[in-house]
């Protein structure tokens, strides 16, 4: 018998990211020929734009491949500032902006830094997938907030103020969401922040898909819409999604001051600077020309058209119109009961398995982010792949029974 190393308590729970082992598992079933329709991934489909990269090639020519300050490059630090004060009319200084290694690591050094066992932190579902977890690792007890398709996941915010405890450290907000492409509106950012403010908990506003929305609105949140509440926000942001960077991984925090030393610390006692190359590359991102992101934008819009058209006439599929992101969620649980010869269709697991064994499409279960009525598919993909992937999911489900 070969020696069983014992792991660590905090880890015996943990589950690998869902959305990463689907895509991962699509990927290599593609790699083996198998003829896939990724509509898993949370990925732009568009190469990173020419001026980031010549940015990075610069960088890697002038030797620029050392250890950088732990919190990030002032170059890359004042770009960020000008991005909070371009579009959210936001002042950030110097030592209130940290960069990380994507806007993961920045929602995990976040939870590291404030988070003690026992503290709560309220997460709105349906949540991104990551949140559970991070906020767990730290110790912390996420307190999941129900929001419903019929209400467009708007916060219910009485129930919202009725969860608020003593415990109560932090509150997650993502918008617009993934995976439902909801948008909060002006007045509910504002009562949040009232909120906030009142009872003295901070708000993590993860913004990192604040430049990808379709209502003709630009980016804001709490501390934006709110002044008074800017104190307590922590915003969470990043160059994966709007720059079409994701394997760059750069994301960064601005924030209390307080926080940002905090989070510094902790970086610096587990990864230090993120890639120097890459900082340099998300300067450029941040301070040069902007006409590719909307030209991104636009072919999301184009594509999230298409697919709501597409799911809106399918017997039994409910789907509400996303604000921004580069998802749909749409409700499928009308298809629960159902089988496919002896295999029943009992759930969005069950379902997305169905879907990726026999019609090839890979999607993520709705119970991935916490409800299980809905599947999620992301349409940061091309259109002929859209097209395929809708007329594949169409007959699957015509062929359940
Ligand atoms: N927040 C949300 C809601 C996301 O979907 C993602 C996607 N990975 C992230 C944060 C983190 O992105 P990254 O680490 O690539 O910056
Ligand atoms: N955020 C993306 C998604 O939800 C990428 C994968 C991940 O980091 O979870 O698909």
């Amino acid at each position: 018998m070969s020696w069983i190393p014992a792991l660590a308590e905090r880890v015996k729970n943990l589950k690998p990211s869902p959305t990463l082992a689907v895509d991962a598992k699509a990927k290599r079933l593609k790699a083996k020929g198998v003829d896939i329709v990724n509509l898993s991934a949370g990925e732009p489909d568009f190469d990173t734009p020419e001026h980031i990269k010549e940015a990075a090639i610069r960088a890697l020519r002038d030797g620029f491949t050392k250890y950088t300050p732990v919190a990030g490059i002032p170059e890359l630090k004042e770009a960020v500032a000008e991005k909070l004060k371009r579009d959210y009319g936001l002042k950030y200084s110097d030592s209130e902006i940290m960069a990380s290694t994507g806007g993961k690591q920045v929602l995990y050094n976040i939870a590291q830094a404030i988070l003690d066992p026992g503290d709560e932190v309220i997460i709105p579902v349906p949540y991104w997938v990551s949140y559970p977890a991070i906020v767990e690792l730290a110790g912390g007890i996420p307190r999941f907030l129900q929001c419903e398709a019929d209400s467009g996941f708007s916060l219910d915010l009485d129930a919202l103020e009725d969860m608020i405890t003593e415990k109560t450290k932090a509150l997650i907000l993502n918008s617009p969401s993934n995976p439902t492409g909801a948008v909060y509106s002006i007045q509910d950012l504002k009562a949040v922040g009232k909120l906030a403010t009142e009872n003295g908990f901070m708000v993590i506003t993860d913004d990192i898909y604040d430049e990808i929305r379709f209502d003709g609105n630009g980016p804001d949140n709490v501390a934006s819409v709110m002044p008074d509440a800017k104190d307590h926000c922590l915003i969470v942001n990043g160059v994966s999604k709007t720059y079409a960077m994701t394997g760059w991984r750069i994301g960064y925090l601005a924030g209390s001051e307080i926080v940002v030393k905090a989070c510094t610390k902790i970086q610096s006692q587990s990864t230090s600077n993120p890639n120097s190359i890459a900082q340099k590359a998300a300067a450029a991102a941040l301070s040069g020309p902007q006409d590719c992101v909307s030209i991104m934008r636009d072919a999301f819009l184009e594509r999230r058209d298409f697919i709501v058209d597409r799911l809106g006439a399918i017997a039994g599929v409910n789907c509400v119109e996303p604000k921004g992101a580069f998802y749909v969620f749409p409700d499928v649980s009308s298809y629960f009961g159902s089988h496919y010869g002896d295999t029943l269709i009992d759930g969005s697991l069950a379902l997305a398995d169905y879907l990726l064994e026999k019609a090839r499409i890979a999607c993520v279960p709705g119970i991935a982010f916490g409800d299980d009525r809905f599947i999620r598919f992301s349409y940061a993909t091309d259109m002929d792949t859209l097209k395929e992937g809708m007329d594949r999911f169409e007959g699957a489900l015509k062929e359940l029974g």
